[in-house]
């Protein structure tokens, strides 16, 4: 039993596959993922969008690939980038090839979509003699024309069925090393979809409200459906569809898993909204901050609170806290405790300084004790 037992998580158990060396279901981190928006054939403006996203903290980025000018610049694109590539395929199986042929580290491809049996099975051999994994993305704007005759309409059912059909077909050739998606733009249809492909098969879900809507909207729909699947344990791996810079994708995608306890990663600032008590400008302060220190990684928290009503309460909660003080003299807290004060022109440079501090010596802290595992691991053996 956890010590807050209302904040756990139990995971759907699911297997595990490999998308190059990230590893997706089972017990691995839920992962974040985009997709670019540039001319996949436009390699070199293609190669900035994917290290942006890299920056953000992408742990793997699609890319589409809808004709052979995007396969050919496939190459130097894994080339010049970290992170593993997953090319988006659509009907065309010699492109599946060629993507798997270039060193793509997934397929997003739905066999029963590229045609005769023997397609089909050039395009796994591809992907197992590249060690290249696959996701079914099933969308109910394009589901198969039989299963809306079926029922009526796209419906939870329906899109199961859709990729219970397309896993088969997989399944019958030997390869099992695929994740599948069930995206839809209604948030009660995509959700009763993944709550069915969950309950219906192992594998990995890669979870999506597609065509969600931009930046704000599409934020706020994709938290409530993908915040939904993954409070309840369901989703291995996820993407924000906005319409807006793919960066936010990736942004939006680890607020909601921070906001779950599911990742950490870099600073996650507890804020107020602000209103005639604050003792310095709530918002602005924030807003720069967050631009300050978008370059941290470390899992930190830190408290920007107006004024002494809640101040002190979520300043003891987290790593570093500021509340508003009166005569321009605000409260710096560390580590939960109060230990100095700060004016407001110094504030920013100084709060800055300090995450960064905190940062490093955590970081220390963890190489240490790293290396003491190891050491202790290599005794035993
Ligand atoms: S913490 Fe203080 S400044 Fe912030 S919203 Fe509440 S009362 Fe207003």
């Amino acid at each position: 039993m956890s010590i807050r037992p209302y904040r756990d998580i139990i995971r759907r158990k699911s297997r595990q596959i490999n998308v190059g060396d990230v590893a997706v279901g089972g017990d691995a981190p839920i992962t974040v993922q985009s997709m670019t928006n540039t001319l996949t054939s436009d390699a070199k403006a293609t190669i900035a969008q994917i290290q942006a996203l890299e920056e953000a903290g992408a742990d793997m980025v699609r890319v589409s690939c809808p004709d052979e000018a995007s396969t050919a610049a496939l190459k130097e694109i894994i080339r010049e980038t970290r992170v593993p590539i997953i090319a988006d395929i659509h009907f065309h199986h010699k492109r599946g090839i060629e993507a798997a042929e270039a060193g793509a580290a997934c397929l997003r491809i739905n066999p029963g979509n590229i045609g005769s049996a023997d397609r089909v099975r050039d395009v796994v051999k591809a992907a197992v003699d590249n060690n290249c994994s696959m996701r079914i993305g099933v969308n109910a704007g394009s589901l198969e024309r039989e299963l809306l005759e079926k029922y009526g309409e796209p419906c939870p059912e329906a899109m199961v069925e859709s990729a219970l059909n397309h896993a088969r077909i997989l399944e019958d050739n030997d390869f099992f090393n695929f994740k599948i998606s069930v995206k839809a733009s209604d948030v009660f249809l995509s959700v009763a979809a993944y709550q069915g492909l969950a309950e219906a098969c192992d594998y990995p879900l890669h979870l999506g409200i597609t065509e969600a809507g931009g930046l704000s909207s599409g934020t706020v729909k994709s938290s409530i459906g993908l915040g939904m699947l993954l409070w309840s344990g369901i989703g291995d791996t996820i993407r924000v569809s906005l319409s807006a810079d793919p960066v936010e994708e990736i942004k939006a995608g680890y607020e909601i898993l921070k906001s779950l306890g599911l990742r950490r990663r870099g600073v996650t600032i507890i804020s107020c909204p602000s209103c005639a008590r604050q003792a310095f400008p709530v918002i602005k302060t924030v807003e720069r901050l967050e631009e300050r220190l978008a370059h941290i990684q470390t899992p930190l928290t830190l408290s920007i609170i107006g004024c002494v009503v809640n101040g002190p309460g979520e300043a003891r909660e987290t790593d570093i806290g500021l509340t508003g003080g009166g005569k321009d003299n605000h409260m710096v807290y560390l580590s939960g405790l109060t230990d100095h004060k700060v004016a407001t022109g110094d504030m920013v440079d100084h709060i800055v300084e300090l995450v960064e501090a905190k940062a490093a010596e955590l970081e220390a802290l963890n190489a240490s004790d790293e290396a003491t595992e190891a050491q202790v691991s290599k005794q035993i053996a």
